[in-house]
């Protein structure tokens, strides 16, 4: 073994040329797009970097997949199997489009047996007309199981080594299905043994995100956006010297550039901003992308594969001084505010832990808190399991739904200390009706509640005010939002 080969093996030591790209829907959605990915790892791999590749299902199957389960669990076969052999139709076209020659023989018998088995799936869960959870993360996992083959081969084609390493080989879970959480040093193992060897070999090895399996192989996902969260954790495994999430946007910008326009690349943002952000709602993110980075002290950048020469957004341990208080607003919609009524314990002690004990009960994690002397009001994200959650909560208070709510956060470190921020975010809403306000433990987000309707007019009112002079030090004050989506 050479001295530089141990130097790199040695255990903890970050390899610096190994690089994961994680590519998402729109960047991987046809034969185009996934050419332009070739192209960008091509480019990579000019540099001297290694790649290791993580991609998402092409644009919107993971929805079709979800609505395919739907079917099926409601009993209507047919309406499920239509769905599964348009998806079937789109895999097959866009690889004749890839692959000209005869890796796509291969390659459409791998699609083949792969929606073949995902019809016989879903047959049988019209049959017993019921979806589990645990059958529903099989089926949504069909996306990325043949989008990275797909990818694999294109690579292969294009003279990049393509290596296809199924995710659910490496991936291993908990069984929380829907949401499984992920055993980090399983994983290490893992893709020390399947995917490392590929890289040394000269090799691009290609995995699908999102998806994992327990130890015993059952399959699993780790939630919607989970491609970003694959791409962290093949980070952290591996100890890559860099993450790249390539999407469909400039980087992590100063708001969604579907509502607003104007917004600005942020040229760099703390891993603590960023995480904050993606909780709240910036889609941009997966929330749980940012820990294994930060764990192994992993730069991630966010880049758009549709611009691929733009500097993209830089994820760092510390934030650059910055003359503006927020990096950024997130939107979090479809919330639900529950207020709580005591109505006999009157905040009695031991009372709230019973509130939040029905909460846990049900899984359900709670964005936002705020309490009074006879009551609790809470807000949650809006979903089928509220209505026995206050069934529960019914039993020791009086509780009351409403919907059609969303979260605005603003993030950044620079408010920490900063006297008459709130009061500037409020004058630029005073029209605009405030339901619940938080300043985060962590010092560096205000959040507040409002009606979904008042979203867009809230979120341009707080751009215009706080981004109107960006400091250039941070803010890529030449861009604008770039692609939006279609
Ligand atoms: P991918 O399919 O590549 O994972 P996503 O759709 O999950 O992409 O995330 C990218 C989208 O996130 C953008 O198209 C944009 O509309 C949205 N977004 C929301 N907030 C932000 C933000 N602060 N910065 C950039 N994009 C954002
Ligand atoms: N395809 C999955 C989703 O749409 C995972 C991802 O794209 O990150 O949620
Ligand atoms: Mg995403």
């Amino acid at each position: 073994m050479s001295g530089a080969r141990k130097v790199e093996e040695r255990v903890g030591e970050a390899r610096t040329a190994l690089v994961v790209m994680k590519f998402g829907g729109t960047s991987v959605e046809d034969a185009k797009a996934m050419l332009r990915t070739a192209a960008i790892v091509r480019g990579r791999r000019e540099r001297g970097l290694k790649p290791v590749v993580v991609v998402s299902a092409m644009a919107k199957v993971t929805d079709q997949l979800l609505a395919a389960g739907a079917a099926a669990g409601r009993g209507d076969k047919v309406g499920a199997l239509a769905i599964a052999a348009r998806l079937r139709n789109r895999h097959l076209e866009t690889a004749a489009d890839l692959l000209a020659d005869d890796l796509l023989a291969g390659t459409r018998t791998a699609i083949c047996a792969e929606f073949d088995a995902l019809d016989d799936l879903l047959r049988g869960i019209a049959a017993v007309g019921e979806l589990t959870p645990r059958t529903s993360d099989n089926v949504v996992g069909f996306g990325e199981r043949v989008s990275s083959q797909m990818v694999a081969a294109a690579f292969a084609r294009h003279g990049l080594g393509g290596a296809h390493v199924d995710a659910r080989s490496c991936i291993v879970t908990d069984d929380h299905f829907g949401k499984a959480a992920p055993l980090e040093a399983v994983i290490e193992a893992k893709l020390t043994q399947l995917v490392l060897p590929l890289v040394q070999a000269g090799q691009t090895p290609v995995l699908g995100g999102f998806i994992g399996a327990t130890a015993d192989g059952i399959a699993t996902t780790l939630g919607r956006g989970g491609s970003d969260y694959t791409a962290a954790l093949v980070g952290g495994g591996l100890r890559a010297g860099a993450i790249e999430i390539w999407t469909d946007v400039n980087g992590i910008m100063t708001t969604d550039p579907r509502i607003c326009a104007d917004a600005l690349r942020v040229k760099t943002i703390s891993f603590e901003e960023a995480a904050e952000l993606a909780y709240f709602g910036a889609k941009v993110l997966h929330p749980a992308t940012i820990l294994p980075a930060v764990q192994k002290n992993i730069p991630v950048w966010v880049l758009n594969s549709r611009n691929a020469q733009n500097e993209g957004t830089k994820i760092t341990a510390m934030a650059a001084p910055c003359a503006s208080p927020f990096k950024s607003i997130a939107v979090k919609k479809k919330l639900t505010i529950i207020d709580i009524v005591a109505s006999r314990m009157l905040m009695s002690h031991g009372y709230l832990k019973a509130v939040f004990d029905v909460f846990d009960r049900f899984e359900c994690a709670i964005d936002m808190v705020s309490t009074s002397e006879v009551s609790v009001s809470l807000t949650v994200e809006s979903h089928g399991r509220l209505a026995a959650i206050c069934t529960e909560l019914g039993k020791i208070a009086d509780v009351k739904l409403e919907g059609g709510k969303a979260l605005i956060c603003m993030v950044g470190e620079d408010i920490r200390g900063r006297s008459g921020i709130s009061g500037r975010v409020f004058s630029a809403i005073r029209h605009i009706n405030v339901r619940m306000i938080s300043q985060g433990a962590s010092e560096i987000n205000m959040s507040f509640m409002i009606e979904e309707s008042d979203v867009d007019e809230a979120v341009r009112a707080l751009h215009a005010e706080f981004f109107a002079e960006p400091d250039p030090t941070v803010f890529d004050v030449e861009s604008r939002a770039v692609a939006v989506k279609a």
